[in-house]
């Protein structure tokens, strides 16, 4: 039998009736230079069904960064267009900036059954948090304050911005106790690992995995399954 051939019924076995389940929405935050954005490529990369929300900023691209993957980056102008027009999710100002989350993106992709990943700061965490039940909050902090600084060192981010950044990750800090969950980057891989097991555990709460559960308990009411 082809590979193809042999996967048929394990991919038809839903029937096209029962819709895939809500996606979940996944926030993360931590201090910048943290290492969030690193472990969100890496997540996207092994955990089948989690997308990236890609946010709209109007800061400019560091060097490395791509536009439509990393962010869409544009001008203040346009931004508070897609603002008025009620386009985001959430949106705050960080370091001077604004940076905002496409509310149409994250809707598409959560109806579809996808779970959707946010890297955003405290206060638009806040905001979805008044706005989205059931969402995850996960907050990512440094084994130490020296980590901190030397990734933004190595990052390349200059002095003057580092200080700002780093002055920034004060007041950051003071929330991680409103978030769901504590996350340590001090080894890319075990930071992974921990990660995955919250994304997995999640999706296997009874709640998000009523309706699937409800077709299989019928099954049993109507008698023994062979
Ligand atoms: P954030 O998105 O939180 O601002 P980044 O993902 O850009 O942070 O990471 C900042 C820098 O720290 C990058 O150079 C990245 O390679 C590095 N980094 C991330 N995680 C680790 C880690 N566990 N150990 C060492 N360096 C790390
Ligand atoms: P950076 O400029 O280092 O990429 O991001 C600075 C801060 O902005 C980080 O804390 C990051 O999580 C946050 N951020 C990125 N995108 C968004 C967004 O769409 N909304 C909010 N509120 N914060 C964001």
């Amino acid at each position: 039998m082809s590979k193809a051939s042999s996967l048929r019924p394990i991919l038809s076995e839903r029937p096209k009736s029962n819709p895939p389940r809500r996606g979940v929405l996944f926030v993360l935050s931590g201090p910048s230079g943290v290492g969030k954005s690193t472990l969100c490529r890496r997540l996207v990369r092994h955990v089948p069904g989690l997308r990236f929300s890609v946010s709209y900023t109007t800061r400019s691209a560091r060097p490395g960064e791509q536009e439509g993957v990393d962010y869409h980056f544009v001008s203040e102008r346009v931004f508070r267009k897609l603002q008025k027009k009620g386009e985001f999710l959430e949106w705050a100002r960080v370091d001077g900036q604004l940076y905002g989350t496409s509310r149409a993106q994250v809707n598409r992709s959560l109806r579809r059954g996808e779970d959707v990943l946010l890297d955003i700061d405290t206060q638009g965490a806040e905001q979805v948090r008044r706005s989205v039940a059931d969402a995850v909050f996960i907050f990512m902090l440094p084994p130490d304050p020296a980590a901190l600084r030397e990734r933004h060192r190595r990052r390349g981010t200059d002095p003057r911005a580092r200080a700002r950044r780093l002055e920034l990750a004060r007041c950051e800090v003071l929330q991680s106790e409103r978030y769901d969950y504590l996350v340590f980057n001090a080894h890319l891989e075990s930071a992974c690992r921990d990660l995955k097991s919250i994304i997995f555990a999640e999706r296997c709460r009874t709640r998000r995995q009523r309706p699937r559960a409800r077709r299989v308990l019928q099954t049993f009411r109507k008698g023994t399954p062979e």
